[in-house]
């Protein structure tokens, strides 16, 4: 794909981001796009230079490390959006902007740990992931929804310590939805995160939960009208993933 394809499918991605947030009185500009670079190549992503794409998402450290080696940090925003091993801990926080794939709070701690052993770094961006539709196959803090109390004195319990680590900033939540034909099998996935995330606004209200991470290609729209201020993006910008150009 060139650079002008991409363009052209970026502004169709952003437009419908734009009408999907005014449905819920907000301003496309309000959702961040991520592209989910995973898979391609450092000459494919290059190509989003001069689309106005600042953010890049990957989710396996190793290939991350080695794209952010090619392409530069700066200008780019990298974002974490699959698990992370505590023992790559040190790594992630070297390499990434923001986290979105803490799902313990043992890795939060350690977390907190590797960043302020770094004097170079400032406090590191975090979101933490739920599994809110409760799939075994999917990591993150297991948390129907509201109504589940156990779960959720148990979350909350987490969540407040992980508040009071110095080190980061916890930002928000991510989920990851389960793969669905119509999106609104999973709309109600995200209208719990939503939920969640007011809550803890009033339960922790030291910190800010600003963002929500959630909606891929299939499913950002409605992600966003339930309230996403992100986006992760992969196949709708890069095309298929399977088929995608080797350097
Ligand atoms: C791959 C991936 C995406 C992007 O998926 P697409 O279907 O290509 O848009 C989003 N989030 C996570 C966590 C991913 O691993």
């Amino acid at each position: 794909m060139n650079s002008d394809e991409l363009l052209a499918r970026l502004t169709a991605i952003r437009d419908r981001v734009t009408v999907a947030a005014e449905k819920s009185g907000r301003s496309g500009d309000e959702v961040t796009v991520i592209a989910v670079t995973k898979t391609h190549p450092a000459t494919t992503v290059a190509r989003l230079r001069g689309t106005g794409v600042a953010d890049l998402g990957e989710n396996r450290i190793q290939e991350a490390a080695t794209k952010i080696e090619e392409l530069g940090h700066a200008p780019w925003r990298w974002h974490l959006i699959g698990s992370l091993q505590s023992n790559k801990a040190a790594q992630a926080v070297r390499l990434f902007d923001v986290i979105h794939s803490v799902d313990t709070l043992k890795l939060a701690q350690r977390l907190d740990r590797v960043v302020a052993d770094d004097p170079e770094r400032g406090p590191m961006r975090i979101l933490l992931q739920v599994n809110v539709a409760g799939e075994a196959s999917k990591s993150g803090f297991d948390l129907r929804g509201l109504d589940d109390g156990e779960r959720w004195e148990r979350f909350l319990g987490a969540v407040r310590e992980i508040a009071a680590l110095p080190h980061l900033v916890p930002c928000g939540l991510m989920t990851i939805a389960p793969l669905a034909d119509d999106p609104e099998q999973v709309r109600p996935c995200f209208r719990a995160l939503a939920r969640i995330r007011d809550a803890l606004r009033e339960h922790v209200p030291d910190r800010d939960w600003r963002e929500l991470s959630m909606g891929m290609s299939n499913d950002f729209e409605a992600a966003v009208e339930e309230g996403a201020t992100m986006v992760r993006v992969g196949r709708a910008i890069l095309g298929d993933r399977d088929t995608a150009p080797r350097p």
